[in-house]
């Protein structure tokens, strides 16, 4: 995530793997926790280890306490890039290792509590085994669209919201607005095809990979034809987009990796109003936030 073009305090080029794990004040964290600097030097390799201490109940707790340790420290580096306070790092380490015990005693407790909440009351049984996933880079030459709907409690207002990502991570732009059908479906299906809109018109996209956490909208954009689907103008619109120009491949995402235009979609949905942010230095400071979640996934909330 190239955010900035460079580091403020090592005057160097930013990046994800600079900003979390090589920059001055990454590494005196890392430390300070007593994390091994040796197997964090890349968010690749991170992210594999993070996997593996994941899959061990044993190990578990290191993994969520280097994940949180890891946000804290991009939280602490936004609040610089945004001329904030900055929190001393004893106090990132510290703050790490709280919200970890927050989630870890929370499980402990009642795991199955959690998994009920994202995935519904059936599937929770049995032991918690820890699934990780993260959000994915798109392939070279590949945009990648995530696309959002919300709808606000009373449901008189909603909103729609897409980020688009290059293959580096970093965000192209983002935008959303109050759509006029108030529908779970209808809003998604919307935020789908503004995403689409923009990639083709402003970015001449040819490969786009469009992500998506809703089961039902991704079922109906993946289906050639022939299904519900088929009925909805919209699909047929956001397919009819996907042709000679232009490559669009539909996937489905957790929610918890669609973070980023899940923030979009609800931030619209308060604010009336078209809203397009080009360039990552436009994105506002809350989004900044979410976008390092979205790319370490969120290993503490979802079990199979
Ligand atoms: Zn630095």
């Amino acid at each position: 995530m190239g955010i900035h073009p460079q580091c403020l305090v090592c005057q160097i080029e930013e990046s994800l793997d600079h900003a979390i794990f090589q920059c001055y004040r990454a590494v005196e964290v890392w430390r300070r926790a007593k994390f091994p600097m040796e197997i964090l030097c890349h968010a690749a390799s991170f992210l594999q280890i993070l996997g593996r201490l994941a899959g061990s109940s044993q190990s578990r707790p290191v993994a969520v306490r280097a994940t949180y340790t890891a946000y804290q420290i991009w939280l602490a580096r936004n609040a610089l890039m945004f001329g904030e306070t900055v929190p001393p790092q004893r106090v990132v380490v510290e703050r790490a290792r709280l919200l970890a015990m927050e989630v870890l005693q929370a499980t402990h407790l009642d795991g199955s509590l959690i998994a009920r909440d994202t995935w519904g009351s059936t599937s929770a049984r049995g032991a918690p085994r820890m699934v990780f996933f993260t959000w994915e880079p798109p392939p070279p030459s590949f945009l990648k669209v995530n696309f959002d709907g919300s709808i606000l409690q009373g449901g008189e207002r909603g909103g729609v919201g897409f980020v688009v990502r290059g293959p580096n991570s970093s965000v192209i732009a983002a935008g959303g607005f109050q759509p006029f059908d108030i529908s779970v479906p209808g809003a998604e299906l919307r935020a789908a095809w503004a995403g689409l809109r923009y990639v083709r018109r402003a970015l001449q996209a040819r490969d786009v990979l469009l992500e998506g956490d809703s089961v039902i909208v991704i079922g109906w954009l993946s289906q050639a034809s022939g299904g519900v689907g088929d009925y909805h103008p919209l699909v047929r619109d956001i397919r009819s987009m996907g042709c000679d120009e232009m490559v669009v491949q539909v996937r489905y995402m957790f929610r918890e990796a669609n973070g980023a235009a899940d923030w979009v979609a609800s931030s619209v949905a308060n604010h009336s109003g078209d809203h397009l942010w080009v360039g990552e230095a436009e994105l506002p400071r809350a989004l900044h936030d979410v976008l390092l979640f979205d790319f370490l996934g969120c290993i503490h909330t979802r079990y199979a």
